[in-house]
């Protein structure tokens, strides 16, 4: 299970998550080849968790090809929210159950776009979907947001962190 553990030298915060090394994403970022198979991918919507939010036309379907940014959660998360948050002290260590939201925001169909050559429409729609899942989250609980790399912008909240450290 994913456990927060703070540094005593440092005084930060860093998340432990073994089950993370099952996942095969490094294997597809080292890829440089286009035609590399990507989960992300129009047309692979099925290899993801159903998704979360999708920006899409109206009359569309959940989970189906007419995307143009959608979120997932992710599939081998750094946290979740299956295990209750408790911290625990051992002398000068301290550390929390790995509670939190990981999730994957699909900026953009296409795999190699990158945010400096999107219109201002996508890059839009990307802040849109940043600020409604962080929205949807902070009803649940106080925020604390990582975004992780550009290939995928995972977006894991952080509970706790900001209530030890005040
Ligand atoms: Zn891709």
């Amino acid at each position: 299970m994913p456990e927060y553990r703070k540094d005593p030298i440092t005084n930060r915060w860093v998340i432990i998550a073994a089950e993370r090394s099952n996942r095969p994403i490094d294997k597809m970022i080292s890829s440089v080849s286009k035609n590399a198979f990507c989960p992300f991918d129009k047309g692979n919507e099925h290899l993801t968790p159903p998704e979360i939010l999708a920006f899409k036309p109206e009359n569309s379907k959940p989970n189906d090809e007419n995307w143009w940014l959608r979120v997932v959660p992710n599939k081998f998360p750094a946290v979740t929210q299956d295990i209750p948050p408790i911290l625990t002290k051992n002398g000068m260590y301290f550390s929390i159950e790995g509670y939190g939201y990981h999730e994957v925001i699909i900026e953009t169909p296409n795999h190699d776009s990158k945010i400096a050559y999107m219109s201002d429409f996508e890059v839009e729609e990307i802040i849109w979907a940043y600020l409604q899942r962080f929205n949807e989250i902070k009803k649940i609980k106080k925020l604390n947001i990582f975004k992780f790399s550009k290939i995928m912008v995972e977006v894991p909240v952080l509970l706790y962190r900001i209530l030890i450290l005040n």
